[in-house]
Order: structure tokens, then sequence, then C-alpha cells
């Protein structure tokens, strides 16, 4: 397998400074880059994307917009406003898609959390759409239902981008999040069939996971079945790029070369 597909998340190889990055992402086959706001501190937004594409890459997605929900209404107000300004930087970066890690707030039920969440998306479309930057809802592992999102399965995302009936909205798939769902083939078929599949992010579930957030693992090392899902996912005439996103103190330990080595390795035997 080549790597015409394939794209990182810039959070992956987070001790790197951004240029030495791109430089090794580059030289490696690299053709995407999915940003993270860290990776755009020193060049700012417009500097950045253009760094990007003159090493030949695209700018993927900006990583990331969400947490809605709040008890109080003027955060619920500041948390749009924030989006507000994170749709403005994604357009500065010239990335196409935002995409949301919805929040959710302890205090109150998940359900009202959602309902939070939609109205914070559609309050931000008319912005998204001025933009040119599509918003993807990404649901995350329950695991992170207290304070992450309130959106944890693919049948939840679907079902709110129908509710929702923009093209502005769709939906990241990431495995790390969605692979134990039974669920998964047919929400992942029926996300394709309503042009609501934006995203796919990939890397593996470790044996044992030692924290909840940072421990994230290489393709092909864990209990995720990446290239049965990837397979699904491209069933649906998805043909966007394949997005290594990890988050590990493991690997932010290692030579960040190697590790990328590994990824490529990884991307080409086990995605
Ligand atoms: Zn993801």
């Amino acid at each position: 397998m080549n790597t015409d597909r394939l794209c990182i998340h810039t959070i992956t190889t987070k001790p790197w400074p951004f240029e030495k990055a791109m430089d090794a992402f580059a030289k490696a086959g690299v053709k995407g880059v999915s940003v993270w706001p860290e990776a755009a501190q020193g060049l700012g937004f417009k500097a950045t994307g253009e760094l990007i594409r003159s090493h030949k890459m695209e700018v993927v997605s900006y990583c990331r917009g969400g947490f809605f929900p709040a008890l109080e209404v003027n955060k619920r107000r500041m948390s749009i406003d924030d989006n507000l300004r994170l749709l403005d930087e994604a357009a500065e970066l010239g990335a196409p898609l935002l995409v949301l890690v919805c929040g959710a707030a302890p205090g109150q039920s998940l359900e009202s959390s959602r309902t939070q969440i939609q109205a914070g998306i559609e309050a931000i479309i008319p912005r998204a759409e001025a933009n040119g930057v599509k918003l993807a809802i990404e649901p995350l592992h329950p695991m992170y239902a207290d304070t992450r999102s309130a959106i944890n399965t693919l049948r939840q995302a679907n079902e709110m981008a129908e509710a929702i009936k923009s093209s502005w909205v769709g939906i990241a798939v990431d495995t790390y999040h969605l692979w134990w769902d039974p669920e998964l083939e047919y929400q992942i078929q029926r996300c394709g069939e309503n042009n609501h599949l934006f995203a796919f992010h990939i890397c593996d579930w470790r044996l044992p996971t030692e924290d909840m957030l940072n421990d994230r693992g290489l393709m092909g090392e864990g209990a995720i079945d990446v290239p049965q899902i990837r397979k699904w996912v491209e069933t649906t005439g998805y043909d966007g790029f394949i997005e290594v996103e990890i988050f590990s103190h493991r690997y932010w330990k290692m030579d960040q070369q190697v590790f990328l080595n590994q990824i490529v390795k990884a991307y080409k035997k086990h995605s």
C-alpha cells in the first residue's frame, strides 16, 4: 500500500517543532496533515497552512471545536463564540473541516447535553458556510461521557447529523472510539448513504490501556481490526484521507523519527 492517503495529526508527533515535523512528514510520503492549535502557535494560522501546502501536503482538518454543553447559559454562549473563532482559524489555515469534540456537562443529563450540542452546532452553521469550513461530529468512546462528549455512538452522531440536515455537518469516524460497537458496520453504511462520512481517524486500543487519554496504540498492536473498519468505511465510497491520530506518553518519549517510521510501516501493514 502506498501513502497517498496517509494523513497524520500534528499532535501525534507532539514533541517535534512544527517545521521539523512537516519536513519529516513530507520525506516519509505523508500527504495530509490535520492541525492541532499548538502546531500553529509559532507561525500563526495562515503561514502554518501555507507551510503545509509548500511541502505538497494538504491541510485535512483543524482539531478541535465543540464543548458546547454547560449548565449556565452564558457559558454556552461563550462556547459558541469560541467555535466561531475556531472556524475563522480553520479558514485561515485553509482547512476544509473543523472536527467537533462535542462536550458534556456533569450536573445535567447526557440527553440535556445532547440537546445543547445540537443547538450549538446549529448556531455556528452560518459561519461554517460563510468560511467554507465543514463541521464533523466525532462520537467519543463512552469512557469520555462524563466531560468530553455526550455523543458516544455512531448511531447518536448519525441521528444528530440527520436531524440537523445541513450539507455543512457530518461525522468523523474514529476506530479508537467506535471499534467495540456491535452496530458499527451498519452505522458506517448509514453514515455514508447520507453523505455524512467526512473523516476517518485510526489508531489501536492497547492491551492493557494504562491511561484513558494518552495511551493509544499504533495500528496492529492492540484489539482493533483497523483493516476491517477501513473496509466498511470504503464500501460507502469514502476515498478521503486515512488519518493517524495517536496521543501517547509512551510514543512521545521516543525518538520521533523512529516513531514516524513505525507509523508509516504500521499504516502500510495494518490499515
Ligand atoms: Zn479522532
